[in-house]
This record gives C-alpha cells, structure tokens and sequence, in this order.
C-alpha cells in the first residue's frame, strides 16, 4: 500500500491567494522552511498500478500533473490509473476537483448519500455524466466496509470504512438541508497488508477516533493551531469552532493516546504558527510525535 499526499493545506491553500498574512508572506517570499501546499487530498494505491483519490480539490490537476504515478500508463492514449475517489465530505475544497476530472473518463465516486444529494443539487453534475457508466456514484455507508471499484467494477484491492467525525456541512449547503452524521467523515481505507485512517476534518473528538487503533498512519485535522488564530493573525474574527475544526492545541494530548503507527496532521490552515518549522509550535508538534503533512509526502505503510 502507497499513500501520497497530493496536498496538505485547508481551504484557500498556501499562500492564499488573498492572504498577506506572516505566513503566506513569508511562503510567497521563499524563506527557508516555507512550503507551499495545496488543499489537502491523498492518492492511495494496494498494486502500484490503480490509484483511489481521497478528496478532489480544486488544485487537482496541478496535484495530479506534478505526480506521475498518475499519468496515463505508457501505450495508454486516453486512460486514466485513477479508478475512484472517496469524499469525506461536500466541501468545495473537496468536491471541485471533480469538474476537473471530466474529460469523459469514467470514475467512480464514494459518498455517503448527504453528500452525494449536496453534490446533485448542482447542474454543473450534467458534465460528469455525459454517457451511461461515465460517473458512477456508490453510496457509503456509515460503518460499513465498502470495497473500492472502478466505475465498470475493476478491483482496486482496497476497502474503506466510513465513519461519523463532528463537523458541519458544506457552507453552500447550509440551510437547505438537514444537519446529518453523514456531513462529514473519517475514512479508514485499508489494503490485505495495512490500515492508514484519514481524519482530516473534525471539531470536536469522538467514537471515530476507537476505529484508529492499529493503523499504520493516520491524517488528523491541523488546520488551526489555536482557537482565535485568525483573528490574532488579522484574519477576521472566526474562532475555529465556529468552523468545525478542533485546534491541534486542544486535540494533541488526545490524539496522542490513539494506538497508531504515524500521526501526520494535515488539512494545515495558512494561518497556522506550526507551517514555520522553527515555530513553538511546530516544535511542540514534533516533541509529541507528530508530523506535519507536505505536499509529495509518501507514506508506506
Ligand atoms: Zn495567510
């Protein structure tokens, strides 16, 4: 099993287009240690030879062009080795890639159903189903191991299980449909020889984090360091629950006592103090035994 990180960043990436911030300053000004990133997705693969895309951001073709275990296989004129892609929730960060994807290559798509209803309000949906099989939608549910497939049924050799993580729906969805656990998830995906769990979003712990012990690698949520982060940095006034995000601040302790192999946070806001790798907080991070998620990273587990 491989696991790429395609991207490591929050919604707005890094340095964020309209973002002066310390930090988006100091990435866009190349000082040592800055990395730019993208907004967060992992490509994962059991066979080196089909790839599962965990989340389409909006960055996904410079993700995918600069990665070239995803290009098209020598010999293959039009193909793709991406067979599928599993949202952990409506996010435009995670669902606009998918318009990217169109080019008539058929892809198959794991949601669970609020997600995939969210996505269907949208007319934009018509050109990702051009032809029967083009998109084919497999709907997760919550607890329940799911095998990952093509969109005309080829194995991928991994599983994913969904679980329920505290978040809030996608912001465009807000008000017109019902708040469910199926808002936002927590993926375990697992190939015949390792677990790797992906929690990219949550705000507030929870059961989700019992399905963790005995991952190789887990992904947790890093966007905010500090719960009034955006408004020490003068980024406006949004504390992070207001958003769904639990500050690795207040989840680290926690996170720390889960049984698992590699504890990577990812979903890294651009706000946040820990993208300077000489920060407190950054070295804190690393003291507990924690990484920091960059785009290009490679897990094997
Ligand atoms: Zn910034």
């Amino acid at each position: 099993m491989r696991v790429r990180v395609l991207g490591s960043a929050a919604g707005g990436a890094f340095p964020q287009w309209n973002c002066g911030c310390d930090n988006c300053r100091a990435v866009r000004e190349g000082r040592p240690g800055f990395l730019p990133r993208t907004e967060d997705s992992l490509s994962v693969s059991a066979d080196g030879r089909s790839f599962v895309l965990v989340n389409a951001s909006p960055s996904i073709g410079e993700q995918i062009r600069r990665t070239p275990e995803l290009a098209p296989a020598n010999g293959v004129v039009r193909g793709s080795p991406i067979s599928a892609v599993v949202l952990t929730n409506g996010d435009l960060d995670h669902v606009l890639g998918l318009f990217t994807l169109r080019e008539s290559q058929p892809l198959a798509i794991y949601a669970t159903r609020t997600v995939r209803e969210g996505l269907e309000k949208n007319e934009m949906l018509k050109t990702l189903a051009r032809f029967p099989g083009h998109t084919v939608f497999r709907d997760l549910q919550l607890g329940a191991l799911t095998s990952i497939e093509g969109a005309a049924g080829e194995a991928t050799g991994l599983t994913v299980t969904a679980c329920a993580a505290p978040g809030k729906r996608a912001l465009h969805l807000e008000g017109s449909t019902e708040p469910s656990p199926e808002d936002n998830v927590c993926l375990v995906l697992a190939s015949s020889v390792a677990r790797v769990a992906y929690a990219a979003t949550f705000g507030a712990l929870g059961d989700f984090l019992g399905n963790l012990d005995g991952c190789a690698a887990a992904f947790f949520d890093g966007t905010f360091h500090s719960e009034n982060e955006m408004a020490t940095r003068g980024c406006g006034d949004k504390p992070a629950a207001s958003m769904a995000h639990l500050p690795v601040s207040a989840s680290i302790d926690a996170l720390a006592g889960v049984r698992v192999a590699r504890k990577i946070f990812t979903h890294v806001n651009n706000t946040n103090p820990m993208l300077d790798p000489s920060s407190s907080a950054a070295r804190m991070v690393r003291e507990k035994g924690f990484e920091i998620a960059w785009d290009g990273m490679e897990v094997v587990p």
